[in-house]
């Protein structure tokens, strides 16, 4: 193990997890993977500390082969079945005959229309019923980001417990953990995608730019979320 990711870095990470669990009652927690390098890294230490734990992933329909192949790779690496989720076939069936498969190109309201139908609606049904769920989200990660908190009660999905283990972990802690446990990290991050999406709104970004700045790059940063994390 490096130096720069020290046991004590994966100790917070993993008291944040366990103090999580406990504060959810250790009941019916999932965990949101949407296949990052940050989502890889938290599967990793749940299979050590809580194997009982879910793991739930949305296929919006959009997403790259390279994320697929990422899913795989974890059924591969620790026999993990993913509990996929995928939209409403009426509601996106709709979308696409009245509005064609690019409309949130056009305008935030038809962005937000298509992340809801594709995203939103299907994470409902994914944290139905559930006491807790866990993000790999950190702080650093763009400026929408900033007041994330490592243990939240998430007031947008009915008062469950919202776990964020790695929320103090900077690029350099994340890939470093990455590599020490081979973890099977989407090849697009080698091509300049530090963060992922569905592929017709996530790009390659160019040296000096945010991690962020290839997700929605038509629109201003304030907007850069899909409404999976709602504060
Ligand atoms: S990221 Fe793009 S394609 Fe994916 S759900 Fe949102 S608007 Fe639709």
């Amino acid at each position: 193990m490096s130096a720069s990711i020290s046991s004590s870095n994966i100790s917070a990470a993993e008291e944040i997890l366990t103090a999580g669990l406990q504060k959810a009652a250790d009941k019916n927690v999932g965990m949101a993977c949407s296949f990052s390098v940050e989502d890889l890294v938290v599967i990793d230490l749940l299979r050590n500390i809580a194997p009982q734990v879910t793991i739930f992933a949305i296929d919006t329909g959009r997403l790259h082969e390279e994320t697929y192949g990422v899913a795989e790779a974890l059924l591969q690496k620790y026999g993990l079945n993913i509990d996929w989720y995928l939209p409403q076939t009426e509601a996106l069936q709709q979308l696409e005959r009245e509005k064609g498969l690019f409309s949130f190109r056009e305008s935030l309201e038809n962005r937000h229309e298509c992340c809801h139908i594709r995203k939103v609606e299907p994470l409902g049904r994914a944290l139905a019923g559930r006491t807790g769920w866990i993000t790999g989200q950190r702080r650093a990660q763009s400026t929408t980001r900033n007041g994330l908190e490592g243990i939240e009660v998430d007031e947008a999905h009915g008062g469950i417990i919202k776990i964020n283990p790695l929320i103090d972990w900077d690029d350099e802690r994340v890939w470093t953990y990455a590599t020490d446990h081979r973890l099977p990290v989407n090849r697009l991050h080698s091509q300049g995608y530090p963060s992922i999406g569905c592929a017709p709104c996530t790009r390659a970004i160019k040296p000096g730019e945010d991690t962020r700045a290839g997700r929605w790059w038509w629109e201003n940063p304030e907007n850069k979320e899909c409404g999976l994390h709602r504060r």
